[in-house]
């Protein structure tokens, strides 16, 4: 008998697609970062149904036929209404670093909705030069800004670990961006901080989108013991990484009862408008000056999402290696729920471009960590699940894909 290859990290061992889109359900729920181990203990996955729908086309069918945006948008102006100060000091936090998504947060919350925006930056690791200036001339629209700049050492130390424990380069970077704000929110006594697009836009269980509020374990934690970063133990990482509390104390999340004393909400802009990334671009670069990348993206076919952080590019190329699916999956599940391309397009952009490696910044990313090169891709192979993967003559191929072209696909 054939011994079914084992799966990784509380991966479901049977590889199913979405019948709809190209997501497959190997894809990770958003978790609380600060909780994520090693072993992936209590992971959940996109699910599936039976008749080969997943949850984030569900959730795309919803927002078209069962949402009603015009309540939702008077919930918005209501929500407004009550917390803008008149004064003109702050009344809400964008969190962003002036992508298409914080620079329309921004702009319609401020020049629709009457608020008065402090945006807040948690700078990407490795800021890309067009990065810097969208960011740069989002801010000349009419902001003020504050970016927090964590230590660069503490910060190369945790993505390194969060490379070798997790594969998983964006960990710190995710932690800060979710951390810092509601901090920044405490201290000029501001009760409100908009994100931009729900999970459930992404495959999240769609109850997530029946309220605006996010989830608190998203930015919030009650008990140290509890704190994992860059899959440490956060005592392990004072006592044996030395890393000073004071520096982790920059990527934790508020403690609950401070954070309920504070009573700020942490909300998603995208629960009262409808969001649409295209819509967005289109709107961020008519507003706030924002320039796409002046070349295509490499693992996928766009060049306007996530440009500003030259460790992205190797943050989705690992979600390939993990889960089997890559940036052009993430890009062409969205466009073809949007109904800009059809599914059978998206299939050729998945296996045109998925998993191609991103080797444009490797070289600058890998000095940045002093991690060698070869340590990358060991770490790789580590992490590659038995049941996703399989090597022949040398090189390391899908066993399945959405086109139906993996080494296991046409076996029975
Ligand atoms: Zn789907």
């Amino acid at each position: 008998m054939i011994k079914k290859p084992s799966a990784y990290f509380n991966l479901p061992n049977k590889v199913a697609f979405c019948n709809f889109c190209v997501l497959s359900n190997q894809r990770p729920h958003s978790v609380s970062e600060f909780k994520h181990k090693k072993d992936r203990k209590g992971a959940i996955y996109l699910s599936i149904d039976k008749d080969g729908k997943c949850d984030a086309c569900k959730m795309a069918e919803w927002k078209k036929t069962k949402i009603d945006w015009d309540q939702r948008e008077k919930e918005l102006k209501k929500l407004c209404d009550k917390y803008r100060k008149k004064d003109g000091n702050y009344d809400c936090i964008v969190p962003g670093s002036g992508g298409k998504d914080s620079s329309y947060q921004s702009y319609v919350l401020k020049n629709k909705y009457g608020m008065n925006p402090l945006t807040v930056t948690w700078p990407p690791i490795m800021y890309t030069d067009y990065g810097f200036k969208n960011f740069k001339s989002w801010i000349d629209t009419g902001y003020d800004n504050i970016s927090f700049h964590p230590n660069g050492d503490v910060m190369r130390k945790l993505v390194s670990l969060s490379i070798k424990n997790l594969l998983h380069p964006f960990q710190a970077f995710i932690l800060g961006q979710y951390n810092m704000p509601p901090k920044i929110a405490a201290k000029y006594d501001i009760k409100l901080i908009f994100y931009g697009e729900t999970h459930a836009d992404y495959g999240s269980p769609i109850i997530e989108t029946s309220k605006s509020l996010r989830s608190k374990s998203f930015h919030t934690y009650s008990n140290i013991k509890d704190i994992y970063i860059g899959g440490e133990k956060y005592s392990d990482l004072v006592e044996n990484f030395k890393i000073s509390k004071k520096d982790l104390e920059n990527f934790l999340p508020m403690k609950e009862d401070e954070f309920k004393k504070s009573d700020i909400k942490v909300l998603a802009l995208g629960y009262y408008l409808k969001w649409e990334p295209q819509e967005v671009y289109y709107h961020a670069v008519e507003n706030s000056g924002f320039k796409p990348r002046p070349f295509r993206s490499q693992g996928t076919y766009s060049k306007y999402s996530s440009i500003d952080d030259k460790v992205d590019d190797l943050h989705y190329y690992t979600t390939y290696i993990k889960f089997g699916i890559g940036r052009a999956t993430y890009d062409a599940a969205h466009e073809i729920r949007n109904k800009h391309i059809t599914r059978e397009e998206g299939i050729e952009l998945v296996e045109k471009y998925d998993g191609e490696f991103p080797d444009r910044y490797f070289k600058e990313v890998t000095d940045y960590l002093q991690i060698s090169q070869d340590e990358f891709f060991e770490s790789c192979d580590k992490f590659r699940s038995p049941h996703l993967w399989v090597k022949k003559s040398n090189s390391w191929k899908l066993r399945h894909t959405v086109g139906q072209r993996g080494e296991d696909d046409n076996k029975k």
